[in-house]
């Protein structure tokens, strides 16, 4: 999916591409290729596992060719003393030894090359396990921070299940792919090279007849790995789906059991997770069908057979046989782990490219490479003719394949832009109010201003200066957000409040601000007080309590624009009251927009911005609006103010009179 910009906004940024992005068109395309990029950031380290490797099966090669020697000479003993049975205490070691020094030597060396070899592959195997979970530590952390980085048009139609599914298990595949993967393949190749070296040199004959086999065993190897890579490749990104399922369900399962959702919840992922079995069952069964053993077997038996022959007819030695069919034997080993090697290289390649797959998706959101810190903000702010699409985002986040698939006969329906040429001035310091009926681009509007979106059209300047023209981090510092779904963190009350600023945060400034906000007091009442934890996504704050936290939290970032996205409408008349107090010392000279239909703080807002379908219909003050604009009487009607109930009426009622 690469999104560099069809929409018009964001064409003309193509050409000046931000550090990211380079850093994105940086990364290979070939998920193989970026693997063994990875790899060899260690380059060293992997340089060593490849030689070491080689001489350890050298080592190990050497161990046929010394057996046929030390039989070709106990064959000769054989031969000639006749008396070999009859003299059991020729077998002394002693004697052996003493008579023919050639045997011990063999032994020892044979014994020598044993040792060498598990040394080396000690070495190997601890350094190829380092190496392994260095990369796998190193593609996490790059896989991270580049969903960090995402533009907010990734994060709204990503998959939060199957970008776990692909930080977890894909990355950890990834590390069986080069450990042990890295040591068998090279083994496998070099053991391949060694074993027809040593052929040709003993005998030609035998080693052009097993050589013929040779493309039978590529074709099979090769026809293994065509036939695995899909099924592989589907397996993962069922996993993923599995995943997103359970995420799903446990985010959202408050709603399953409200509306007793739970038998459907479970057949849904029942039926996954069986996709998932059948899926994984398929793969077990075409790992079964390997059959590179049997062509080893085959050439065994044809070395076997022709060496009896060779023998036989006086063209070959014993030795030379003996060695043959060791090496042959010796090649069991890879060929056999040659299945799992490839089936685990298959995990990491289909694991590769759908990491790479989510990293190479291209921004949208560009900071330019010559963007500058905006650092003394004073908060003017001018929205010039600016028009955006969700529905354009939409299709640019298509992939090629979609598009592909695409029949040009599709109907083609006329989709309204979210907000179309939304033109207005707020001077710095002025508190805004932006009203209108539900859907109609209220949080859209304020979320163009952090960059959240560009607009296809138009522009946004902040102090005269166009926000495409600013670093994002001094820009987003500079606004404050309290949106409509407040998250809090899995962490202490204490550091939710304290989230986002890079200073350190003294214990009585997080109290004043707590006190500011309104939420000193019922912080106090938990046991814990400010060192109370937060379950995921706050669970254990009440909605009003949630957001009193999130405007302690954006009073102490103290920015210079703040947008309060309906942020007191889940707070009792009585707190509320009092957050405006406080709100009204903290909101002097910021630029604040609100989003709100709350009749009390539409009052105290400098200028008022009324929408409908993108649009604004109107803008001016409350009581220019009152007498010009039809929309804003209708909402304004909507507010009935009750009279105050006298305090006498309520104790007569709670006495149940
Ligand atoms: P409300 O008062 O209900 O919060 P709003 O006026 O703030 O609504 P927006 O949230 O800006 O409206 O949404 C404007 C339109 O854009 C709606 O039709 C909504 O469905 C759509 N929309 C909002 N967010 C997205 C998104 N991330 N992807 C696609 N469409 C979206």
């Amino acid at each position: 999916m690469f999104w560099i910009a069809s929409v018009s906004g964001q064409k003309e940024q193509s050409d000046t591409l931000s550090e990211r992005q380079i850093e994105i068109r940086k990364i290979p395309d070939s998920h193989l290729k970026w693997l063994l990029q990875q790899l060899f950031r260690q380059k060293a380290k992997a340089i060593y596992i490849i030689i070491a490797t080689t001489i350890s099966i050298g080592l190990n090669m050497v161990r046929p060719i010394l057996t046929g020697k030390l039989f070709s000479l106990l064959w000769a003993m054989y031969s000639n003393r006749i008396d070999f049975h009859i003299m059991p205490d020729y077998f002394n070691l002693f004697n052996l030894m003493r008579t023919n020094p050639l045997i011990w030597k063999y032994s020892l060396l044979i014994l020598g090359l044993g040792l060498a070899s598990f040394l080396v592959d000690i070495s190997v195997g601890i350094l190829n396990e380092y190496v392994a979970n260095r990369t796998e530590r190193d593609i996490r952390q790059e896989f991270y921070e580049s969903v960090q980085s995402k533009s907010m048009a990734f994060h709204d139609t990503a998959k939060v299940g199957e970008l776990m599914s692909q930080a977890t298990f894909d990355v950890r595949i990834i590390n069986a792919t080069i450990s042990p993967g890295l040591r068998i393949l090279t083994q496998a190749i070099v053991s391949a090279i060694v074993t027809f070296v040593i052929l040709f040199a003993y005998d030609w004959r035998i080693a052009v007849s097993i050589f013929i086999l040779v493309p039978v065993y590529i074709w099979a190897l090769r026809n293994y790995t065509k036939k695995m890579h899909p099924l592989t490749e589907k397996v993962q990104k069922q996993f993923g789906i599995c995943n997103a399922v359970l995420q799903e369900n446990v985010s959202g399962i408050r709603v399953v059991r409200a509306f007793t959702g739970e038998k459907y919840e479970t057949k849904k992922f029942a039926k996954e997770v069986e996709i998932l079995k059948d899926d994984i069952i398929e793969r077990g069964r075409r790992r079964a069908l390997y059959f590179p053993p049997m062509i080893l077997s085959a050439s065994i038996a044809i070395a076997i057979g022709l060496s009896i022959w060779f023998i036989y007819n006086g063209t070959m030695t014993p030795e030379a046989a003996i060695t043959i069919n060791g090496v042959l034997v010796q090649l069991y080993e890879p060929t056999f782990m040659l299945s799992w090697i490839l089936f685990l290289t298959n995990m990491g390649l289909a694991g590769a490219k759908r990491i790479l797959g989510t990293m190479k998706e291209e921004e949208i959101i560009i900071e330019k490479p010559n963007a500058v810190s905006i650092a003394d903000v004073k908060g003017k702010i001018d929205y010039q003719n600016v028009s955006f699409s969700y529905h354009n985002l939409r299709m640019n986040n298509r992939s090629k394949d979609d598009n592909n698939n695409q029949s040009d006969e599709t109907p083609k329906k006329k989709i309204r832009d979210t907000l179309s040429n939304i033109t207005f001035k707020i001077e710095p310091g002025e508190i805004v109010a932006i009203l209108g009926p539900t859907g109609c681009g209220k949080s859209t509007l304020t979320k163009l201003l952090a960059r959240m979106y560009n607009p296809d059209k138009g522009k946004i300047l902040v102090d005269d200066l166009d926000i495409q023209d600013l670093t994002l981090d001094s820009l987003r510092k500079n606004i404050g957000v309290i949106e409509q779904d407040i998250f809090l963190f899995s962490t202490t009350l204490r550091d939710n409040i304290a989230y986002g600023t890079d200073r350190d945060v003294s214990d009585e400034e997080i109290i004043e601000i707590a006190k500011a906000a309104q939420a000193h007091e019922f912080i106090m009442s938990f046991d814990e007080g400010y060192d109370t934890l937060v379950g995921e996504r706050g669970v254990s704050l009440s909605g009003g309590q949630k957001q009193r936290i999130a405007i302690a939290r954006a009073f102490l970032a103290n920015p210079k624009i703040l947008i309060l996205d309906d942020s007191s409408s889940a707070i009792d008349a009585e707190t509320e009251e009092k957050i405006q107090k406080a709100m009204d010392n903290l909101l002097k000279n910021r630029t604040v927009f609100i989003i709100t239909h709350r009749l009390s703080t539409i009052k105290r807002a400098n200028k008022i911005i009324v929408m409908r379908k993108g649009q604004i219909v109107s803008q001016g003050t409350h009581d220019s609006l009152l007498s010009s604009s039809d929309d804003y009487r209708r909402i304004f009607g909507r507010h009935v103010e009750l009279p105050p109930i006298k305090k006498q009426e309520v104790v007569e009622g709670v006495g149940g009179k």
